[in-house]
């Protein structure tokens, strides 16, 4: 029986870089991917191809606008093609798998086999390869890695055709005239975005009370202001109760705050209301791994409670992001290598929602850092003033700096403006270093760059202070 010392089971963000990691330390090391190439849900059905969508959404935006910025376009000239677009977005996805195969293969003691892996015992396992024999291997550690899968509605018409997941969305092979959107989470608000950018009519519903909830309340409701600017339909605190064929299409049934009947009429609809992490076909019964509907349980060192045996990224639940899972990864191997380890935090954990303005954010949000005691200040920017925004002509959105009046520490930063994405490596460092807001204010922050927002916000509260 072939025999490493250890297997990662699962070869996307989380699973990859601790495979590689771990063998370029000279572990012997099996990874075992069920699909066709590395890189996972990010790569192939999630962070990469949206974003495809969304640089294309983004252009096209600024085309529109060219005449503002002196540039004459010729009238009726501007269109989308969708096949290029789906083209580019292969050639974007082969290049990447591409890299990260050939990287993996550079590494001597990293075994690379497309194929499944199911859990035998705590110290064993079946692989079959696509189209081969099934093997049984023995590992001193394993980790899973296996990511999360889309959540559907138990709803009537959720299997209609016209009813998709993110996935799905992101491989169809013409544009839909109308889309309707349940969910009001990342996936739901940049899909609804990009697809009305692109021309669809369409039409979002959210069962709570705003979109983004994890988010700050004023950053979220300030992007639903955007939504309606840009003839988004948006209906928030809305619950979903059918999707029904209608004419050409199908319409989606639900009810408002007010438990009016609503339904929104669309060619298709993307069902965006979570992901939950996918233990499917894993063996986990053969082991002593516990698991519910967030995710595997873990410890605080990723154990699960069969010891040995590790899980990382979005097969333990929230936050389900694609860094987080390769920090967790990383993080992981270093403490299988027996060296000193700081284990990710949620508190300094950081997300770009890839939203039009985007919305970035790094650490706390206000009503986080109050509930863990606390004394919090708020630092802020106004980006219609910026410099930089008013050139680019988006001089619209805000920031928000929070951080601990007593030590001084920045614990958490929020920005809603276009080019918030590239702006939060600052934010990110500074919580997770608690850089104190003095050390912000007096960085010099080079004009005129989006950047010194966050100078600019600092030095607001020092002045304040005085
Ligand atoms: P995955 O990437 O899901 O990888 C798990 C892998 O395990 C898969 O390749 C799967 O085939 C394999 N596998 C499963 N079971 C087995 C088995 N039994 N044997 C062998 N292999 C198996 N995150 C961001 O940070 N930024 C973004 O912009 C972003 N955009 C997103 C957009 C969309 C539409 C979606 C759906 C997600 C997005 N995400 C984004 C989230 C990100 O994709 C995930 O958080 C990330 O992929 C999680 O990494 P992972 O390694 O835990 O799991």
């Amino acid at each position: 029986m072939t025999e490493v010392d250890v297997l990662v089971v699962g070869g996307g963000p989380g699973g990859t870089p601790t495979a590689m990691a771990l063998a370029s330390a000279g572990r012997r090391v099996l990874l075992v991917e069920k699909g066709a190439g590395l890189g996972g849900t990010c790569l192939f059905e999630g962070c990469i191809p949206s974003k495809i969508l969304h640089e294309s959404a983004r252009r096209l935006q600024a085309i529109k606008r060219a005449q503002e910025f002196g540039i004459k376009i010729p009238a009726g000239d501007i269109a989308v093609d969708w096949d290029v677009i789906m083209q580019r977005k292969a050639a974007v996805l082969q290049h990447r798998a591409a890299g990260a195969l050939h990287h993996a293969r550079s590494i001597p003691t990293l075994t690379v086999q497309f194929g499944e892996a199911t859990l035998l015992g705590p110290r064993r396992a079946r692989i079959t390869p696509h189209g081969g024999k099934p093997e049984d291997i023995s590992f001193g550690s394993a980790v899973i890695a296996t990511g999360s899968v889309p959540r559907s509605l138990p709803i009537p018409g959720i299997d209609l055709p016209q009813v998709l997941t993110s996935e799905q969305l992101l491989d169809i092979k013409r544009l839909p005239k109308r889309l309707a959107v349940i969910g009001g989470g990342p996936i739901g608000v940049e899909m609804a975005q990009i697809f009305a950018v692109f021309g669809c009519a369409v039409t979002l519903i959210e069962y709570g009370p705003r979109i983004l909830a994890p988010v700050d309340d004023e950053i979220a409701v300030a992007l639903q202001g955007h939504f309606r600017a840009q003839g988004i339909g948006l209906d928030a605190g809305a619950k979903v109760s059918a999707v029904v064929s209608k004419g050409d299409g199908v319409a989606v049934q639900y009810r408002d705050a007010a438990g009016a009947l609503h339904e929104a009429e669309a060619d298709i609809v993307l069902e965006a209301t979570g992901r939950h992490p996918n233990v499917i076909g894993l063996g986990l019964e053969n082991t002593a791994v516990r698991f519910d509907q967030h995710g595997v349980k873990v410890g605080d060192a990723l154990e699960t409670d069969e010891p040995g045996i590790y899980a990382v990224g979005d097969v333990i639940g929230h936050p389900m992001f694609a860094h987080w899972a390769t920090a967790q990864g990383l993080a992981l191997a270093r403490h299988l290598l027996g060296r000193p380890t700081r284990f990710p935090m949620p508190a300094i954990n950081s997300a770009v929602i890839f939203s039009m303005p985007e919305v970035a954010i790094a650490g706390l949000t206000e009503g986080e850092a109050r509930a863990a005691g606390h004394d919090v200040g708020i630092a802020r920017y106004d980006f219609r003033g910026d410099a930089r925004a008013q050139v680019s002509g988006h001089a619209e959105g805000i920031l928000k700096l929070v951080y601990d009046k007593t030590s001084r520490a920045v614990l958490g930063v929020h920005i809603l403006a276009e080019g918030a994405a590239s702006l939060l490596g600052e934010g990110a460092l500074a919580v997770a270093t608690h850089v104190p807001i003095e050390a912000m204010a007096g960085a010099i922050h080079p004009h005129p760059t989006l950047s010194e927002s966050m100078g600019l916000a600092a030095r607001g509260v020092l002045a304040a202070a005085h």
